[in-house]
């Protein structure tokens, strides 16, 4: 059970702020290492982005759509053999769009089958292709653009550069004009084995990870918004959270950087240069969702995973996150993936930007989010005919709804872009004691991202405890 503020201690040795992935994986981390542990959240529950929420007997899993098969040895090492045990493929993914239809498990076996086969390209070519992002590193030439690269291999092929770089959009936010790294990163992780998912839904993830916390004896306070990170001479001594002042020898920020250099923090901390080069991290897209409901007792046909679909002649990251966007992901979640309970819950995932919402008046907002809802619902007729009807519970989130629960700026869902990286890993050079998790640089978000980010970041802590 997670303590009060009343109830917590005055002192520990690092205080963790924030309960997303990344937050939760470092504070478990420092206090399996021994270090006494207090993480602070402002939602009333534990994970993040990493949530679900329960509406007349569904329940809804807000991000857990997909990640890539490193996932399982990640769990294993840093969390516990059960988590890891309860990681299963999702088989089959599927395409739909005016340039192609098409199934696959997602990995490097089957893509290069499909590219040969429907794309008609080489086999040198695919190979080659292969070869290049797979070997991209961070320490690689950061200039290339991924449009760059698919050019380079694939020079014209609009339907290619779509198969590509769709579902990359949707698992980080990244465009063709990002760094290729961002891309190549991330494509390689899912080549491997396919896409993978949590069996039970995220509430029992985090349910999980909640057990294993409390077992290496973190201290666990929700409903808990820091206000302030304290800083005097130079290092950190604590936060202030409830006009309560609690001290630490280490802070780490799970909130977004942004957030915790502008808001958290004083610029008077930081020198000139380094705060010129925080203001200058650009945040990621947000997103829209709706989540469907089946009815009990209703059954829908198993017509895939995680559907790409899109109206759209080509792949354009603009139309994609335009508020009228023609392309969704639609997730099904069927009963076998979430065992026990006989339900269907659907939701149609779209990128989107937070200034086509935040400036909608209140009436203006929840017609818009209406229309999201029955637009969603339409096209998923295309997919599965007569699905309507068996609806019972359909409900919008926008990128105003992010900003509420994970209070990120302009309700980013991917974090930063490329920039964000440096200033995340450099923070604790400006600020002693002082170190951000988290969501940034494109590589370091998705589940798998801030998970592995978590345990980099609680080498670093424990390090400078030790110290
Ligand atoms: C719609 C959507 C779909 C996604 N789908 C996928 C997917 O299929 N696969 C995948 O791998 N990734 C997906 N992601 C991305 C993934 O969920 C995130 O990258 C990851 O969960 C982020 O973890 P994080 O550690 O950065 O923390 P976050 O999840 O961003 O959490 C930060 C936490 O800090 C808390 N906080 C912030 N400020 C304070 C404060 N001042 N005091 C106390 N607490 C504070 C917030 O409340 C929040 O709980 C998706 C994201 C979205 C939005």
């Amino acid at each position: 059970m997670p303590a009060s503020l009343k109830e917590i201690k005055e002192s520990y040795d690092v205080i963790i702020i924030g309960s997303g992935l990344g937050g939760l994986t470092t504070a478990n981390r420092l206090a399996y290492c021994g270090h006494k542990v207090l993480l602070l959240e402002h939602h009333h529950r534990l994970g993040g982005l990493a949530t679900w929420f329960k509406r007349r007997g569904h329940i809804f899993d807000v991000s857990l759509h997909g990640f890539p098969f490193g996932m399982i040895k990640t769990c294993r090492k840093y969390w516990n053999k059960e988590i890891m045990e309860s990681i299963v493929q999702l088989p089959n993914i599927v395409f739909k769009n005016p340039q192609f239809s098409l199934t696959t498990t997602f990995n490097k076996v089957d893509f290069t089958k499909l590219l040969e086969s429907d794309f008609g390209i080489k086999t040198e070519t695919i190979e080659r292709f292969f070869t290049s992002v797979s070997s991209m590193n961070f320490f690689d030439d950061q200039s290339m653009t991924t449009k760059e690269l698919f050019e380079e291999f694939f020079p014209g092929r609009s339907d290619v550069h779509r198969l590509l770089m769709e579902p990359i959009t949707y698992a980080n936010g990244s465009t063709m004009d990002d760094p290729a790294i961002t891309y190549g990163i991330v494509f390689s992780n899912f080549m491997n084995k396919g896409v993978f998912t949590f069996s039970g839904g995220t509430d029992k993830l985090i349910g999980m990870m909640e057990k294993e916390l409390i077992k290496n004896g973190v201290t666990i306070c929700t409903n808990a918004k820091v206000d302030k990170i304290v800083i005097e001479d130079g290092k950190v001594c604590g936060v202030v959270v409830a006009d309560k002042k609690i001290t630490s020898t280490a802070v780490v920020s799970n909130s977004g950087i942004t957030n915790t250099i502008f808001n958290l923090t004083d610029k008077k901390h930081f020198s000139d240069e380094f705060f010129t080069k925080a203001k200058e991290v650009r945040v990621n897209n947000s997103s829209c969702q709706v989540y469907m409901g089946i009815k009990k007792g209703e059954t829908i046909e198993d017509v895939g995973d995680l559907l790409f679909t899109s109206t759209a002649p080509e792949f354009d990251s603009e139309e994609l996150l335009d508020l009228h966007t023609r392309s969704k992901t639609f997730s099904i979640y069927y009963p076998k993936t979430r065992p026990g309970l006989e339900r269907y819950t659907i939701v149609a995932s779209m990128n989107s930007r937070y200034s086509d919402w935040d400036n909608l008046s209140a009436d203006e907002y929840e017609k818009q989010k209406q229309e999201l809802i029955s637009r969603s619902i339409k096209d998923l007729e295309m997919y599965l005919p007569g699905v309507s009807a068996k609806i019972d519970w359909a409900e919008a989130a926008t990128p105003k709804t992010f900003n509420t629960y994970t209070l990120h700026t302009r309700g980013t869902s991917f974090g930063t872009k490329f920039e964000g990286l440096d200033v995340s890993r450099s923070i604790h050079k400006e600020i002693g004691g002082l170190f951000h998790v988290g969501s940034v640089g494109i590589i370091m978000s998705g589940w798998l991202g801030a998970i592995n980010y978590g345990v980099i970041v609680s080498n670093d802590v424990d390090c400078y405890l030790r110290a």
